[in-house]
C-alpha cells in the first residue's frame, strides 16, 4: 500500500473541502481492498466516521431515513426496516458475508465499485480504472459482466444487492457538498458507462451521501428479492430481481421492479411496471414483463447464459411476490 495522509473531520463543511486525489472512507470494505490492490491510490483519505450520519429515523410523512454511516447489518435488523421494508432487509442479507455487513455502511454500499476482474488488476487495460486504455473484459473472461446498459468502453456489472432493493422501493439519496444539499432519486444516482465509465455515479467533488430516504409505500406484503449466484453465500448476483406489488382483489394496483447482476447500474424499466398495473397476476403477463425488462440486452463472449436465466428469475420473482411468498434469505436451499 502507498503512503497517504489522513483526516477525520467533524463538520460537513470541513469534510466537503477536500484536496485533489482524496478519497472518502466509511466502512472501508471496498476502498481498503482497492488500495491494497493498487487500484485506488489516494494521496489523502478523509474518514467520515465522526460525522452525524448514524441514525435510522422515521420522518413525519412516515418515510424512513437511513443514515449513511449505519451499517448494512444494523439496517437489515432495524425493527422499522424488518416490519415495513422487508424487501430491503432481504436484499441486504443476500449480499456479502455477516462480517462484511457488520462493517459496510449504507453510503458505502451505494458508492462501491465494480468487481470486474480486470478492474482489480492494474496490469490489464481497463477504461474504468485508467481512462482510454481499453476494456479487457470485451472478448475476455466476461461471464459475470453486464448485458444491459453497456457501452463500447465498459461492460462491468454494478455489484450491489441493497441498491437493487432501493431502486425497487424508489428511494432517494440525500447529498451535501460545497454547493449545498440536494436529493437524487436512487434510480438516477448511478451512471451508465457510456464513454466515461470511470464516473460511477452523479457525485460531484466534495459531495457526501448523508442519508437514504425510503418512501411510505413499502410493499410490505407482496414482495421478493430473488438472487441467483454461483454459491449460496458471499457471492455476487448472476441475476437478481427485486419486486414490490400492491395487490387488491387479484389486481396489481402498483408495481415496482429492479434487477441486479445484469446491468451496469440497478436496472429499472418503467414500461415494465406500467405493464403490470391494473392487471391480474398471470404467467403470460409476467412473460411479457420479462421481455420488456430485457429489451436491448447485448451479450459478449461468456455471458449469454444471463439472457436465458434472467426471464426465469424475473417470472419466478413475480410469481413469489404476487403470491405473498417472498424468498427466505435464511433457508437457502433451491427447490
Ligand atoms: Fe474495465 Fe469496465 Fe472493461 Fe471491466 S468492463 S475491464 S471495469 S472497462
Amino acid at each position: 500500500m502507498r503512503h497517504f495522509s489522513y483526516s477525520r473531520p467533524e463538520t460537513f463543511e470541513n469534510a466537503s473541502h477536500i484536496p485533489d486525489h482524496a478519497r472518502y472512507l466509511a466502512g472501508g470494505t471496498n476502498l481498503i481492498d482497492l488500495m491494497k490492490s493498487d487500484v485506488e491510490r489516494p494521496e489523502h483519505v478523509v474518514d467520515l466516521n465522526a460525522l452525524p450520519m448514524s441514525q435510522i429515523e422515521e420522518r413525519p410523512d412516515r418515510s424512513l431515513r437511513l443514515g449513511a454511516l449505519v451499517t448494512n447489518a444494523d439496517t437489515a435488523a432495524h425493527p422499522l426496516v424488518t416490519e415495513r421494508y422487508p424487501l430491503l432487509a432481504s436484499a441486504i442479507l443476500a449480499g456479502a458475508s455477516p462480517q462484511i455487513r457488520n462493517r459496510a455502511t449504507n453510503g458505502g454500499n451505494l458508492n462501491q465499485r465494480t468487481r470486474c476482474h480486470y478492474f482489480y488488476d492494474p496490469d490489464m487495460a481497463c477504461n474504468k480504472r485508467s481512462p482510454g486504455t481499453g476494456c479487457s473484459a470485451k472478448g475476455g473472461r466476461n461471464r459475470i459482466m453486464a448485458i444491459l446498459g453497456t457501452s463500447d468502453a465498459c461492460i462491468a456489472t454494478f455489484p450491489s444487492d441493497m441498491c437493487v432493493a432501493l431502486a425497487a422501493l424508489n428511494a432517494t439519496v440525500n447529498l451535501i457538498g460545497p454547493e449545498g444539499e440536494r436529493a437524487v432519486a436512487l434510480r438516477d444516482y448511478h451512471r451508465l458507462p457510456e464513454d466515461t465509465p470511470w464516473q460511477d455515479n452523479v457525485l460531484r467533488k466534495g459531495e457526501i451521501v448523508t442519508s437514504i430516504d425510503l418512501p411510505p409505500i413499502s410493499f410490505g406484503k407482496n414482495h421478493t428479492y430473488l438472487k441467483v449466484r454461483d454459491r449460496l453465500s458471499f457471492a455476487f448476483a448472476i441475476v437478481s430481481v427485486a419486486v414490490g406489488l400492491q395487490v387488491e382483489n387479484n389486481t396489481i394496483r402498483k408495481a415496482s421492479i429492479a434487477m441486479g447482476g445484469v446491468g451496469t447500474k440497478p436496472w429499472c424499466v418503467p414500461e415494465a411496471e406500467i405493464l403490470l398495473e391494473g392487471k391480474a397476476p398471470s404467467l403470460s403477463l409476467f412473460r411479457d414483463v420479462a421481455e420488456c425488462l430485457l429489451q436491448g440486452a447485448v451479450t459478449d463472449r461468456d455471458n449469454a447464459a444471463k439472457l436465458k436465466l434472467a426471464p426465469r428469475v424475473i417470472i419466478r420473482a413475480l410469481l413469489q411476490a404476487a403470491a405473498g411468498t417472498p424468498q427466505s434469505q435464511t433457508y437457502k436451499s433451491i427447490s
